[in-house]
């Protein structure tokens, strides 16, 4: 097997035993990315020369025992809304276009103490606003399964980045499904944890009480174990949470057994593709099989959810996407007469389309003579629909759906209509409007070949419930296959 085709683990356990080197590792995700970036373009930078110098510092470390973690040694690729010091952080914006943050994230920091390598920033929708990755202000990433179609949003460039090998792992953010919905599209595996076990330190907010940072892989194990590396208590970030229980690869017993799963009928009515659904009907089945019990139920709030979700996650986008006014950092237009007029040419030139109606949206929702028609409704809604969740959790250990009512859309038919994309969402913003951790794992093909994903969700802080199923399911469904790029490189 090509180096860059294993597991993130397999990588980590040969340079243990000394049958490769860091460096052989890193040297070969860098060859894929010559190889296929330029049909991909998952990536803003890379950092080929830094990371070729951490790689002997790496090897050294593991050597004299400095890392010992499953992960030494492994490269890995983050979100370009992710801060690390000295390299340019840009959210795929042009209002950030030259910032360079003073300081790392923490998971940043955990990464590198974990001895792992970040060999470069991937593109996203603008501030992490979209589900195609092409509201990005610096081109759209390809979906490496069929470069005619988006790799998904908004964390498009981590998933493309390890569907084609150009990664063994990457970080992305999920305020409301950022992370599962491209992985689905991708054929990869991504988990958005329980709201406050990642740190949101260094993280460009989008909608501060929604996003989470997660980890994006080639399976659920290595999923597990980049969780392991970033999750963990903070006192950087307030919403923070102290847990004990972050041993998360021990949960993957394989075992699903009794284990009662729930499926929330109104997921499966109209607007569903036939294809999906058959395809996440085949996996249901596969659990059945593997001693699991499967279960319909009905969520009678599934109608609101996007409704509160975008009313929401706008409502705080307008709030946090004050800052970027020319005066702190990033753009600032260059001719203006007064000060007035500079605020709105740099936010005009610097901001996208998609961008911009997010602020109006949630400037709108929280003016006074609205915010009780809209903010305060969707926040009594969030309240009912997470206690419809809560209701469901005390019957299932699982909720299964989904991770998007279709596969990958062709590049360019998403963005004329923005009301429709938001409806792709229907399966992973409740998620986000409830805490509760979702992973995605790639549970079959359409008829053109592009993956698809199931959506395993669990109760606040059963990540190890998730992980269980998703591995067990992995094993019971077989080897998935890769992205088959014709025409690569050399
Ligand atoms: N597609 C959703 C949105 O545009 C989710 C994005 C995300 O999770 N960052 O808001």
């Amino acid at each position: 097997m090509e180096l860059e085709s294993m597991t993130a683990l397999e990588l980590a356990k040969k340079i243990k035993q000394r049958q490769v080197s860091v460096l052989d590792g890193v040297k070969s995700v860098f060859a894929r990315i010559e190889k296929r970036e330029d049909r991909v373009h998952a990536y803003l930078d890379t950092y080929r020369k830094e990371a070729y110098t951490r790689a002997r510092q790496v090897e050294k470390g593991i050597a004299d025992g400095t890392y010992t973690g499953p992960l030494a040694g492994v490269p890995i690729a983050v979100k370009d809304n992710i801060c690390i010091k000295g390299k340019t952080t840009t959210c795929a914006s042009r209002i950030l276009e030259n910032f360079v943050p003073q300081y790392n994230a923490e998971v940043v920091d955990r990464l590198e103490k974990a001895g792992m390598i970040v060999i470069g920033k991937t593109n996203m929708d603008e501030f992490a606003m979209g589900s195609t990755t092409e509201t990005s202000a610096f081109g759209v990433t390809r979906n490496p399964w069929d470069p005619g179609h988006v790799p998904g949003g908004s964390s498009g460039g981590s998933c493309a980045a390890v569907a084609a090998e150009e990664a063994f792992l990457a970080l992305g953010s999920d305020t409301g499904g950022s992370i599962r919905q491209p992985s689905s599209f991708c054929g990869v595996t991504g988990l958005k944890p329980t709201y406050g076990t990642v740190s949101r330190y260094g993280l460009v907010a989008y909608a501060s009480s929604l996003d989470q940072i997660g980890p994006i892989g080639k399976n659920t194990a290595d999923c597990a174990a980049l969780l392991e590396v970033i999750a963990g208590h903070d006192p950087k970030d307030s919403t923070s949470i102290k847990r004990e229980d972050l041993d998360f690869s021990a949960s993957m017993t394989g075992k699903i057994v009794g284990m009662k799963f729930g499926v929330p009928t109104e997921y499966l009515a109209a607007g569903l593709n036939p294809e999906v659904k058959d395809a996440f009907m085949e996996a249901l089945k596969i659990l059945t099989q593997m001693g699991a019990i499967v279960e319909f139920f009905s969520m009678k709030t599934t109608e609101y959810m996007i409704p509160a979700y975008y009313i929401i996650a706008s409502a705080e986008a307008s709030s946090n996407l004050e800052r970027f006014d020319g005066v702190k950092y990033g753009y600032r237009a260059t001719d203006y007469e007064g000060l007035h007029d500079m605020y709105r040419r740099t936010r005009t030139q610097g901001f996208g389309e998609e961008v911009k109606r997010r602020i109006m949206l949630g400037s709108f929702v929280l003016s006074s003579g609205y915010y009780d028609a809209y903010y305060l409704k969707a926040l009594r809604t969030k309240a009912l629909i997470k206690r419809e969740f809560d209701q469901a959790f005390e019957k299932y250990d699982v909720i299964l759906a989904p991770a998007a009512p279709y596969t990958a859309p062709e590049l360019g038919k998403s963005l004329q209509d923005p009301l429709a994309m938001y409806l792709g969402d229907i399966y992973t913003v409740a998620v986000n409007l409830c805490g509760l951790p979702g992973i995605s794992v790639p549970c079959g093909k359409d008829e053109s070949g592009l993956p698809i994903g199931i959506q395993m969700i669990g109760d606040c802080f059963q990540e190890k419930k998730i992980l269980r199923a998703a591995g067990a399911f992995e094993k019971g469904r077989g080897d998935f296959g890769t992205a088959k790029m014709g025409g690569d490189r050399g």
